[in-house]
């Protein structure tokens, strides 16, 4: 599914340039423009879904694949910057306009490399 004037499909169908970092089938992973921390990649899902409370049953799978790639960037950080222990990482989705959401199409920021709730936001 392709929705005309999202950003985010336009950029999955290479018709908008992007740092891809990560690529399956059902998932598509690039570097955030405007990053907030020293890794700050955004987790696509490549079917356009606006956010968690749209996507239907037989889609939940997508969600289950976006977990394995979080997991499969923190190896690849880990192995990278050869840590003897996994990386800590956040996975951030904003679900709705009230929440945070600017970009109306599944997607988590993946960041790591820095304690963004340091003096700041204890869940
Ligand atoms: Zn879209």
């Amino acid at each position: 599914m392709f929705e005309q004037n999202c950003i985010f499909c336009k950029i999955i169908n290479k018709e908008i340039p992007s740092n891809i970092i990560y690529e399956t089938e059902r998932v598509l992973v690039i570097e955030d423009l405007h990053p907030k921390a020293p890794y700050h990649y955004l987790i696509l899902s490549k079917k356009h879904v606006e956010n968690i409370n749209f996507i239907g049953d037989d889609d939940l799978g997508i969600i289950a694949d976006m977990v394995a790639v979080a997991r499969d960037l923190s190896k690849k950080i880990r192995q990278e910057s050869n840590l003897t222990e996994p990386v800590a990482f956040n996975l951030i989705s904003n679900n709705g306009a009230a929440a945070g959401q600017s970009v109306f199409h599944l997607h988590w920021h993946f960041l790591a490399g820095k304690d963004l709730y340091k003096g700041g936001l204890k869940l």
